[in-house]
């Protein structure tokens, strides 16, 4: 593993009869990170993951696991151990038995398989809950045995298919912290599944944006959401409003786009010229309205206050543009909004933070 990679996965595509379900992905995952696979369902997450799991075979491409091609390898000859939402945990088997069942399978002796219980038991803090069934547990609970007995075999990779899919809100949302610390703690690989943004920002070390069978983007939490490189990132991470333009005037320095009717100065980025088609996306946050024009040329649309939402942690204010496409603003629920229906507004953002997109 001279290349600090854990994973490879090289070109690889997964047809089902005439149906492509992954297309030509390529992705290196790092010793010691946590890379989430995120996407819609049927964008071919866990198809990827069961490629490098070993229960599904590879049409073309390559997998390099820990410097060697897995082609060959069956499931239990991979350095790596997966982790369902469905727990499959054995219902008749204790806590430990569940946990202790594969140390049993590879022979190791009782004192042995007992210290490593006690070991994962105590990494996912359910020291004491060894003698219980599972359905003598919380869903939560059970998805910690679940992951204690495939941390057990000391895996170089933990694959992780919507393990918290099953969890309330509130829960999934501590396990995600716990998990992400333990990955942490143990340094080891985890590449994890999901189809919640959030979930995926949350965790990450990078995110892989899959759509439909393909690789859209691979990078951090923060690029993904800051500067997304396709309409489909943008639109599936967070939310934006998305306007479609055409380039007016560009230079390194400045550029000009015509949207909604509007002459709008955009990010002067790479690749721009007259008439090319462009997208804006500009995010709800980063977003503001003002009586007037904005004096100091900042970007603008004008439009009629149509409602305000209150989501509890901002309102969404709702403003209606000439063409009759919305676009949403939030505001700090703070500022009590005093605007009736019909208002004419601004609604204003600062140049460099509307992302400019050219596919
Ligand atoms: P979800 O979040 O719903 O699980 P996903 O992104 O994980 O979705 P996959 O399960 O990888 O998606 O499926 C990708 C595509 O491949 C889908 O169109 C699915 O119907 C198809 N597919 C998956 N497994 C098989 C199979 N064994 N036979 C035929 N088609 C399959």
């Amino acid at each position: 593993m001279s290349d600090n990679n854990m994973v490879k996965i090289k070109d690889v595509v997964k047809s089902f009869g005439q149906h492509q379900a992954v297309k030509n992905v390529s992705i290196d995952i790092k010793q010691g990170e946590f890379l989430t696979l995120l996407g819609p369902s049927g964008c071919g997450k866990t198809t990827t993951l069961r490629m490098i799991a070993g229960f599904e075979s590879i049409t073309s491409g390559e997998i390099v696991i820990d410097g060697k091609s897995v082609a060959s390898q069956h499931p239990y000859e991979r350095d790596v151990n997966t982790v369902f939402q469905s727990y499959a945990l054995f219902p008749h088997m204790s806590v430990e038995e569940n946990i202790a069942f594969g140390l049993k399978m590879k022979k190791y002796s009782k004192a042995k398989i007992k210290e490593e219980v006690e070991r994962v038991l105590n990494l996912v803090q359910l020291e004491g809950y060894g003698k219980r069934k599972p359905d003598q547990l919380s869903g939560g609970q059970n998805q910690r045995v679940a992951i204690a007995r495939a941390l057990v075999n000391n895996p170089k990779v933990l694959l992780l298919d919507e393990p918290l899919g099953a969890l309330d809100l509130k829960l999934r949302k501590q396990m995600q912290i716990e998990l992400k610390h333990l990955q942490q703690k143990l340094g080891m690989t985890f590449i994890y599944v999901t189809h919640d943004q959030e979930e995926a920002l949350t965790m990450s070390d990078r995110i892989a944006v899959m759509n439909d069978g393909h690789l859209e983007q691979l990078g951090t939490s923060r690029e993904i959401y800051e500067t997304p490189k396709t309409k489909f990132v943008a639109d599936f991470i967070g939310e934006t409003n998305l306007f479609e333009g055409e380039v007016v005037d560009s230079s390194e320095i400045n550029a000009v786009a015509s949207v909604e009717g509007n002459q709008i100065p955009i990010k002067p980025i790479d690749g721009l010229s007259p008439n090319k088609d462009i997208t804006l996306t500009i995010r709800p946050e980063l977003t503001w309205i003002e009586g007037s024009e904005p004096s100091n040329g900042k970007p603008s649309l004008q439009g009629k206050y149509v409602e305000n939402i209150y989501v509890g942690s901002v309102q969404k204010v709702i403003v209606a543009l000439p063409s009759g496409k919305n676009i949403v603003i939030n505001e700090s629920p703070m500022n009590a909004s005093d605007l009736s229906p019909g208002d004419e507004v601004n609604v204003c953002w600062d140049v460099d933070k509307a992302g400019v997109l050219t596919s």
